[in-house]
């Protein structure tokens, strides 16, 4: 776990407006910082339909985070979106281990000096403290892409790699596969705002 926030309400309710909602939180790094008021707030006032609420320790423990889930598997079912409450890193195991389910992140991942956290090596997080996850399919485009790009792929991707690094996968050929799986590749036409990196620690 890493310094999160929860996001704005104006960010997340256009998302999951009237869809069943499967909620996973996760606790681990309660004692280092989670804003657990804040998250009680937003989860009290969603008038959607929360399917299931389920909480656990460390779901940046992809083998752990995976056998919970697994306890879940009929709630999950049942949820048209599963909304995580957790670090960049915990979010997008989630993802990785949902991959037929829309994913969803409640929060932003904030940089704190001096702070690294707990995090799995095989899951990326800049902490760049404006959570892309809920645009890209839930795969990292700030810590995977080697040009750092947020608004799709530069176009020098040579059979699924990437062109500045042949040895890595294009994490935006990646993103698009996902999104067509999901049948939510309309999201990349979303033109968001310029991305505030004054709250990244590349600032
Ligand atoms: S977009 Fe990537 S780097 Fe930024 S908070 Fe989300 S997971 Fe972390
Ligand atoms: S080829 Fe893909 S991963 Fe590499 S820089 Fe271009 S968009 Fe980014």
């Amino acid at each position: 776990m890493l310094v999160v926030q929860i996001k704005p309400k104006e960010e997340i309710l256009p998302l999951i407006s009237s869809k069943r909602i499967f909620i996973l939180e996760c606790l681990g790094c309660r004692d280092v910082h989670y804003p657990v008021e804040a998250a009680e707030e937003f989860i009290g006032d969603l008038k959607e339909e929360v399917v299931e609420r389920a909480s656990l320790d460390y779901l940046c423990h992809r083998e752990f985070a995976q056998e919970y889930i697994r306890a879940y598997a009929s709630q999950v079912e049942k949820a048209e979106v599963v909304l995580v409450f957790s670090c960049g890193v915990g979010a997008q195991v989630v993802s990785s281990l949902l991959e037929d389910r829309t994913v969803y992140t409640g929060c932003d991942t904030l940089y704190l000096n001096g702070f690294q956290g707990l995090t799995a090596k095989e899951y990326n997080c800049e902490q760049c403290g404006e959570c892309y996850l809920n645009y890209t399919g839930g795969i990292c485009p700030v810590a995977l892409c080697s040009k750092h790009l947020l608004n799709g792929p530069c176009g020098g991707s040579q059979q699924g790699k990437c062109e500045v690094d042949p040895d890595i996968p294009c994490v935006w050929q990646q993103i698009v596969d996902r999104l067509v799986r999901l049948g939510r590749l309309d999201t990349l036409e979303r033109l968001g705002a310029p991305k505030n990196w004054n709250v990244s620690p590349a600032s």
